[in-house]
């Protein structure tokens, strides 16, 4: 087990410290233990774990990707409620994971981790954190992921309201909304599925679009507690379900890549559009002027329904100033509301800006990724050694789980710890030709794929407009690529003392 190193200094030496207790951190913890590795922390900023679904707690939240593959393939959950689990259950599912893989105690919590300096002469990395307790570890895991970092628009006279105003991220279930006037900022992944919850308390419902999503009917419905029984009796029938979904997912890679399959897709949903949406100017204004695929595209079947409510407006022509009690549009128009909810997203191409990790020879992190974050297979990076990134750059995904992903991540980064940890070697540091190299090959497919040339602008580019989020192509590839570290692509340094 981890050692503290005295009471007064406040530090602590260990093999690993993961950072995060996400999917990523807590399924990092948990094939550490696998592997028969005990010394590790686990650092989480928050006062319990669950990363994304902790956080995320407003009306509506659920996984808009399928529960049987948004889940461990080694912690198959046969009771899932609904094809699509809500944040609760898939929070008390990371809860169940902590607890049967007993992590729990490695957990650090309330530790909010602001950097870390390598040592190469000791091959030790000292992690700082917000309290100023120190972590020294033989290796370093990000299981930060990219969706933990609000982003609040800068809306000109915010600073003047006097009504609440909070991110869906951050959602103050102590305000009720029941007959108030509000406005919804943004209409992505997290506003298309609390519009729908709120509509039905508030009494004016003002929706800011600045792009209108692709939204496809959502296939969610219970799983009967007959095929529950059946899954837990019967856990290769799970497994069974799981291998077809995995490939029904992959297909849709089809629909996003092949032009034509696309536009079948596109044609789809405007009919689901026509036979939903009632206003002919609302239908026109939700309806995307670009390709299917180039932002996330999102599953709902109360997003269309809620946009016919006589108390929701559709409001298209932009935010130009927010005054103490109203909304101004750019037509100047006067929205008077109680409150402003973002659903804005996050930071994610900058999500590491305001940590300091300092690698090899001195050179920053920040430094290194200036024109873009780049990893090796979005896990290593040069000059940085033993440092392990989850859901790293270009790891991303617009068509099946990123659980699958992180797994993969999982088994590429435990093969090279064991290592490290049994002190077979000291120091891992891929080779900068290897990442290079790699981050051409990604970004000639990602050049003309539909992210860049579809003909919207997403979170996924950075600012550069350079697709710094996405893996390109099959998640069966990536799984092939991360089966094993190949210690030709990285330089390898004895550990010290041997
Ligand atoms: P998002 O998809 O990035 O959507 C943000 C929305 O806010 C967009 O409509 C955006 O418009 C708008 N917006 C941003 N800044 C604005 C500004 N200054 N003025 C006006 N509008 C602005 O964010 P999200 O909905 O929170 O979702 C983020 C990600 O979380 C998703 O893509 C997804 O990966 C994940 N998520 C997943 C699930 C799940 O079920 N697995 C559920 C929720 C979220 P533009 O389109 O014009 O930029």
């Amino acid at each position: 087990m981890a050692q503290r190193q005295s009471k007064d200094q406040r530090s602590y030496r260990t093999s690993v410290v993961i950072v995060g207790t996400g999917f990523s951190g807590l399924g990092m913890a948990i094939k550490l233990k696998q592997a028969g590795i005990d010394d590790f922390i686990v650092l989480e900023k928050a006062e319990d774990l669950g990363g994304t679904w902790r956080d995320n707690t407003y009306p509506g939240c659920a996984c808009d990707v399928p529960s049987m593959m948004y889940s461990f393939s080694f912690e198959q959950n046969p009771n899932w409620s609904r094809t699509f689990a809500r944040q609760g259950e898939i929070e008390d599912y990371l809860q169940h994971c902590a607890d049967k893989y007993r992590v729990r105690d490695h957990i650090h919590y309330g530790v909010e981790f602001t950097g870390a300096e390598y040592d190469e002469s000791a091959q030790t990395w000292t992690v700082t954190t917000k309290d100023g307790t120190e972590y020294l570890g033989k290796a370093l895991v990000s299981g930060v992921g990219a969706l933990h970092i609000p982003s609040y628009p800068e809306l000109p006279g915010v600073a003047d309201f006097e009504g609440e105003v909070f991110h869906s991220a951050e959602w103050n279930h102590d305000y009720d909304l029941a007959g108030k006037r509000v406005a919804v900022i943004g209409t992505g992944a997290s506003a298309i599925q609390f519009v729908p919850q709120i509509a039905k308390e508030v009494e004016r419902l003002h929706l800011f679009q600045r792009t209108p999503p692709w939204v496809q009917p959502k296939p969610d419905h219970p799983v009967p507690e007959s095929v529950q029984r059946i899954f837990r009796r019967v856990p290769f029938a799970q497994r069974a379900v799981r291998n077809a979904l995995y490939w029904t997912l992959e297909a849709r890679y089809f629909a996003v890549f092949n032009k034509r399959l696309g536009r079948i897709a596109e044609h789809l949903a405007k009919r689901y559009i026509r036979s939903v949406v009632k206003d002919p100017k609302v239908r026109e204004a939700v309806t995307p002027d670009y390709s299917m695929g180039c932002k996330r595209i999102l599953l709902s079947n109360d997003y269309y329904p809620a946009l016919n409510r006589s108390n929701v407006d559709l409001v298209t022509s932009g935010v130009a100033e927010v005054r103490k009690n109203s909304v101004v549009t750019g037509d100047g128009e006067e929205h008077p509301v109680d409150a402003i909810i973002y659903g804005t997203g996050f930071h994610v191409t900058d999500a590491f800006d305001d940590l300091s990790i300092v690698g090899r020879d001195g050179r920053k992190l920040q430094d290194v990724w200036r024109n873009g974050m780049e990893a090796y297979l979005g896990i290593t990076v040069s000059g940085f050694p033993n440092l392990f990134f989850l859901l790293g750059p270009n790891t991303g995904l617009g068509h099946n789980s990123v659980v699958f992903m992180i797994e993969s991540q999982l088994n590429y980064a435990v093969g090279c710890l064991k290592k490290i940890c049994r002190g077979e070697i000291g120091q891992l540091d891929v080779r900068q030709s290897v990442q290079d190299d790699f981050n051409s090959e990604i970004q000639s497919e990602l050049g003309d794929a539909v992210w860049s040339a579809g003909g919207c602008r997403s979170w996924y580019l950075d600012e550069n407009g350079v697709n710094r989020t996405v893996w390109p192509g099959f998640t069966w590839k990536y799984w092939l690529r991360t089966r094993k570290a190949d210690p030709a692509d990285f330089e390898i340094t004895a550990a010290r003392g041997r």
